[in-house]
């Protein structure tokens, strides 16, 4: 527990008090306990310069998730949503995971042709 000066009459203030007990004037809060303020700041570090050196890094290294599980994911989250609200009623979850097994083998299949030629 800190000891800060009261900027209204310059008595010795505990830095927990929130206001001055001599003469009740508020205590401004310490930049340390207002860490929080720089979560934005952090996020937006993060998407402009973190992130995209990540990716740099995935890609150089050929981490990169191929464009065809992408494709395969986001047709299978679509097959869920169309299924889950019942806009085709003769099709199952089991159609969602046949068409997703499908799409992946027959994306692997492309790319490997292409690294071929
Ligand atoms: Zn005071």
């Amino acid at each position: 527990m800190a000891l800060t000066k009261c900027r209204e009459c310059g008595a010795d203030v505990s830095s927990q008090a929130k206001a001055c007990a001599r003469c009740g004037a508020p205590v401004p809060v310490p930049p340390s306990s207002r860490w929080w303020l720089w979560l934005p700041v952090g996020v937006v570090a993060f998407l402009f310069v973190v992130a995209p050196a990540l990716m740099s890094v995935i890609k150089a290294l050929g981490w990169e998730t191929p464009q065809y599980v992408h494709d395969a994911n986001a047709a299978f989250v679509a097959c869920k949503t169309m299924v889950e609200s019942r806009t085709f009623r003769n099709r199952t979850m089991k159609d969602c995971d046949e068409l997703h097994a499908q799409m992946l083998t027959e994306g692997e299949r492309a790319a490997k042709a292409q690294r071929g030629k």
